[in-house]
């Protein structure tokens, strides 16, 4: 069966990797989460002291740029794949507030996206992926078989969020992760370099009243119809 590319858009924690890897399971294909590549940009301009009052040091980001390393690791215990940042996984660490905070700052540069979509394009090459992020079905792969646009009231998404992380045993407040999404979006719709935006072609599928089982049956379905049948994982 023909191995397709998969682009998930849509606005912050609004389930995009969840539905991303009921699928890449479902369907034996590798998930791709193009926002932890944004994170680990992030996390390596607090770590380096690239950020002074919230201002980021883009002339000397620009000069090491192309020398930040990240890929992706399988881990076999969790069966994910994980984050590494120059030689160092970091995949819980970019999940953490901060790195929340400071992503729009590097995320809006034109050679910062340049060489995250160049890396996107390159592992999600051949097919067979599911990607998520921003830009996926726009910009990464626009001749991407199937396209979904995800998008949730902002309540919804800043409780389910909130629950995720409080899980993890962050201290937070519900108020401050709303406002952080309630910025992150306006910062990834407004940016002048691939804005976030729903492609003409895209299935849109808006979860604020829908179980995680149920989404996955309506995209399960939209790739029925573009693939045909596909076994059961
Ligand atoms: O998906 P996630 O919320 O982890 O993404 C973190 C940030 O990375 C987003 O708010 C956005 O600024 C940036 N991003 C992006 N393009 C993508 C994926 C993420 O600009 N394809």
């Amino acid at each position: 069966m023909k191995r397709i590319t998969i682009a998930i858009d849509g606005f912050s924690s609004c389930g995009k990797s969840t539905l991303a890897k009921q699928l890449a399971h479902h369907l034996h294909y590798t998930y791709i989460d193009s926002g932890a590549m944004y994170r680990a940009i992030a996390l390596y301009v607090i770590e380096n002291g690239l950020v002074t009052d919230g201002v980021l040091n883009k002339v000397a980001l620009l000069r090491v740029l192309g020398h930040i390393h990240i890929g992706f690791k399988h881990d076999d215990a969790t069966q994910r794949s994980e984050t590494w940042l120059d030689g160092r996984n970091v995949e819980h660490r970019i999940r953490e507030m901060d790195v929340s905070h400071h992503v729009t700052l590097v995320s809006p540069i034109p050679e910062v996206r340049a060489k995250l979509v160049q890396l996107q394009q390159e592992v999600g090459q051949g097919g067979g992926v599911v990607m998520d992020g921003r830009d996926i079905g726009t910009v990464v792969f626009p001749n991407a078989e199937i396209k979904f646009f995800m998008t949730a009231s902002p309540e919804i998404r800043a409780q389910r969020r909130y629950l995720e992380l409080k899980g993890r045993g962050a201290d937070i407040t519900i108020e401050e992760v709303m406002a952080n999404i309630e910025r992150r979006d306006l910062d990834d719709t407004t940016r002048a370099a691939d804005p976030l935006t729903q492609a003409p072609d895209a299935f849109v599928i808006d979860n604020t009243h829908l179980t995680s089982s149920e989404q996955f049956d309506l995209a399960l379905g939209e790739v029925v119809r573009a693939i045909g049948v596909v076994t059961q994982a």
